[in-house]
This record gives structure tokens, sequence and C-alpha cells, in this order.
């Protein structure tokens, strides 16, 4: 998106990486080597559909290559240019340093509108696209591995991993050259709502620090807070329905493409992903009150609101009037760096992209180490900590029996030691530890140097600080 009188989204993001390196000592070469985008590849190319040929234009950039591979997702959208690209490659770069998967950071994107074709030309146009990245080794196990983004979801990779296969086929690694991929493909437990419940871990993790939540004047934990949500695509709606049914947040609003619905009593996820199925928008949900001004509801006041959407909702035109005190960036990049000016000095909290949004980086992590382990998480030990644990509790239930302690194990308990954990919850138990660390890593820095003053700019020193140890390592 280009607002007047705003950087562009890449602009804005540089912007943001100035703020954080101002405190951090490097030299201004180490600095300029982090922060420029290494290479961004264009392509155009034709595929014959419906008796003519269409020229796609697609771009896959590489910000850092500190680490190989390099990760990022693939966008389906007209907005796609390269600026988005690198902005998004730079923000992968320091998302992963933060949350220490050992990638660099790319990002892709293709100008189309998936809603205009049919699913048998898209997959035709995809796997043209893929061929294009895959000749280039933009698309391989070892150099450069996508994920799905806006417009593109498990589908969408399942056709590039086939592609890959078919150019390479004796590369015994190929499935892990594109994560997000279905379950049945090579995919992991966990992934499709991963970047929704990592949102959910980012925000309990923040609301077990009393001193960070008064931070944004507010209080006690989850229960109760009011939600505003924009975008129920992927991120959007597994952060949403989370959030809703497991921590008991109120969603009050959710704002998508044709306008935003509004209910005080709160509205129930699922009724809603059905009705926008059904209906093509929210337009019409029963039992609330429709909105054709869908941006104006981000002004809505709440405690919670999480732009899921797209990058740069959240600028100079309408940052002054927004009413939370809190702010979730589920989507990349929502808020502009004008815009995160304006709302730091209305000491608003920002939850930043980089941090809240990484589940889906975290867990394509654990899907690219399945594939090459070329075994799934818990098939070796799972039975065998079923018996450990049978073990200890027949023994307690003996030990009673025979010095008659009258001591009965509850049923419920039982069940659950008794149970060994399947990949699911090893993938939600490592993506929790992942998102609780990150936060502790950000907060000290929070707190401890008065020059930090948010969570954003501690985020880009973790990150930063891990990038160039990693070059002045490698001699650079
Ligand atoms: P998606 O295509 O599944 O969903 C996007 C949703 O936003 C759709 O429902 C769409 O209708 C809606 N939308 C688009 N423009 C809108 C607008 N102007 N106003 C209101 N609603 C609008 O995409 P997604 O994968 O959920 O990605 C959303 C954001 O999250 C993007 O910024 C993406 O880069 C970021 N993200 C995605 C992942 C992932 O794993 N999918 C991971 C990290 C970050």
């Amino acid at each position: 998106m280009s607002l007047a009188g705003e950087p562009s989204f890449r602009e804005s993001v540089d912007l943001m990486f100035n703020r954080a390196v101002r405190v951090m000592g490097l030299s201004p070469g180490l600095e300029e080597k982090i922060r420029v985008c290494n290479s961004c590849y264009t392509v155009r190319f034709g595929v014959r559909l419906r008796g003519d040929i269409h020229t796609f234009t697609g771009y896959r950039a590489v910000h850092s290559e500190h680490a190989e591979p390099v990760k990022g997702g693939i966008r389906y959208a007209m907005s796609v240019n390269q600026d988005e690209v690198e902005a998004l490659a730079a923000l992968m770069t320091y998302k992963c340093a933060l949350v220490e998967t050992p990638f660099g950071g790319s990002k892709g994107g293709l100008r189309i509108d998936p809603s205009k074709w049919e699913e048998d030309e898209l997959e035709r146009i995809t796997r043209r696209f893929a061929y294009e990245l895959i000749k280039r080794d933009l698309i391989n196990p070892s150099q450069n591995v996508p994920a799905p983004d806006m417009g593109t979801s498990e589908r969408e990779m399942a056709w590039i991993v086939d592609q890959y296969q078919r150019m390479n086929t004796t590369d015994i690694n190929a499935l892990a050259c594109v994560t997000g991929k279905p379950l049945h493909q090579g995919g992991i437990a966990g992934r499709v709502e991963a970047t929704g419940r990592g949102l959910q871990y980012a925000l309990r993790e923040f609301f077990r620090h009393p001193e960070d939540v008064a931070r944004a004047g507010l209080s006690g934990g989850l229960e109760g807070k009011r939600a505003i949500v924009q975008g129920l695509g992927n991120v959007g709606y597994h952060t949403a329905k989370f959030l809703t049914e497991e921590d008991g947040v109120r969603l009050l609003a959710i704002i998508e493409r044709d306008g935003a619905i509004f209910s005080a009593e709160g509205l129930d996820v699922e009724a809603v992903r059905d009705w926008i199925r059904l209906n093509g928008g929210v337009k019409g949900f029963p039992g609330a009150t429709f909105s054709a001004d869908g941006p104006g509801m981000l002004e809505t006041d709440c405690d919670i609101l999480i732009p899921a959407a797209m990058e740069g909702v959240i600028n100079l035109g309408n940052a002054a009037r927004l009413k939370a005190p809190l702010i979730l960036e589920a989507a990349n990049g929502p808020i502009t760096a004008g815009a995160d000016e304006a709302l730091r000095e209305k000491g608003v909290v920002v939850i930043p992209d980089m941090f809240a949004n990484a589940g889906g980086v975290t867990v394509s992590y654990f899907e690219w180490v399945k594939n090459l382990g070329h075994i799934g998480f818990g098939r070796m030990e799972r039975r065998q900590e079923e018996a450990r644990h049978k073990l200890l509790i027949d023994e307690l239930e003996r030990l009673s029996a025979d010095q008659d302690l009258g001591w009965t194990l509850s049923p419920r308990f039982k069940h659950r030691y008794l149970k060994g954990a399947d990949e699911l919850e090893l993938v939600r138990s490592g993506l929790d530890d992942t998102m609780r660390g990150a936060y502790q890593q950000m907060r000290v820095l929070w707190h401890d140097r008065p020059e930090i003053t948010d969570l954003r700019m501690a985020a880009y020193v973790v990150a930063i600080d891990r990038i160039a140890k990693s070059y002045k390592s490698k001699g650079l």
C-alpha cells in the first residue's frame, strides 16, 4: 500500500531498523550490510489460458543470507510489488533471528487476483512460477524455502513441492523445499493454525507480566478483554478463534474487505467464518450491525486491536483516532513508521509483527527439520513415554493397595498422564516455548534500558544483535 506523505513499506521497515541501530553502536558499514536487501529477482512469464497467453509478474527477494536456507512466504495479490517483497523479506530476516530459527530472510510474491482464476488455472500458473524459481535455486531445501502467505495456502505449497520433485527426481530432501504443505504431503501437524496459535501464545505471555500490562493502561488477565480483528483469513481466523474459545476474549468486531460487523455481546468466530464462505463477505451477518466503512471500525473503543490483513492499515491518516491501548500486529507491517511514532507518543503498547506473528515460521522450521529427518516428531518416544508413565502409576497403585493407604488417582489425571505426546502437542509445546523465550528477551531490554522505549525497538535490537554477531564471526 502506498500512502500519501508516508514512506513506502520498505522505507518504513528501514526507519524502524534505523531507530534500533542508533542505540547499538555497530559500525556504519555493518549496519548498512544488515539493512540492505541482497537481491530481488523479477520474473515475467506467460501461461496459455482461456485461449490466450497471459503474462504474470512475480518476485523473490532475498534480504539476508547470513544463515541459509533463507525463508519467507509467497504472496498472491494484485498489490504485490518489489518494494513490498523487499520489506517483507527484511522482516523475515529479523523475525527468524528473533525467534532463533536458523534461516536468513526472503519473500516472494505474484501479482495476481486468485479469485479471478479457476483452481486448475491457478495450478498451472503456480507450477510455472515455481519452475522459474526452482531453476534458479530460489526454491531449494538448502537455499530458499518458501511458505504460504496472503492469498496462498497448503494447496499452492503442494503444487510447488510436486513441481520441485518433478525437476529434482533424485533429491532425497525434496520435501524440505517448501513448508506449509498438507499433512499427507510432508506437512506437519499444527502448521495451518501456527501463526494464530503463536499470536495467542504471544498475548498470553504479555499478560503474564502485570508491569507490561500496566504500561498499556490495562490490568488483569485476558479473560473478558474486548478485541477487534481485521481480516478473517488464516491468521485472523485462528487468532480470533483461539482467543475467544480458550481465553475468554470478547470479539467486538470483525473487519473484512466489504466492511465491518459489530456486536457488543461478542461475535462467534466460526459462525462468521461460515457466513463469509457462503456470502463472500461479512455484510448481513445476523445479530450484528454492519458498517460499510471497514477501516473506520479500527477506531472503535476496545482493549486489544488485532490487524491481521495487510500492511499500512494504521497510518498517519487514522493513528491519532485509534482508541485501543494495546495493538497486536498479526499482519506484517500493519503500522507505518509515522503511525508507530504517533502511537508511541499516545502511550499505546504495540506487540510487534516480527515477534507476534513468528508462529508461522517457527512451525515451518519444525516442518523443515521433520522433512530432513524423514521421521515425524514423537514417533520413536511416544509409546516409550506412555510405558514409563504406566510403570509409575502401577507402582503408586500397588503401594496404595499394599499399605492400605486409600489413595486413588482420578481417572482424568490418569488419562492425561498416561498419554504420550503426539506431533501436534510437541509442535505446540515448541511454539509456546519459542514465543515465551523471545518475549522475555525483548522485555528485559524494554525494562532495563531506558533508551529502548518500546517492544518493537527491543525486538529489532535482539534480532540485529544476533545477525551482527553472525556476520562478525564470518569475518565481515
Ligand atoms: P489470508 O489471505 O489467509 O487472509 C487475509 C484476510 O484479510 C482475508 O480474509 C481478506 O479478505 C482480508 N483482507 C484483505 N485486505 C483487507 C482489507 N483491506 N480490509 C479488511 N480485510 C482485508 O492471509 P493470511 O495468511 O492470513 O495473512 C494475513 C497477514 O498475516 C499478512 O500480512 C501476512 O503477511 C501475515 N502473515 C501470515 C502468515 C501465515 O502463516 N499465513 C505468517 C506470518 C504473517
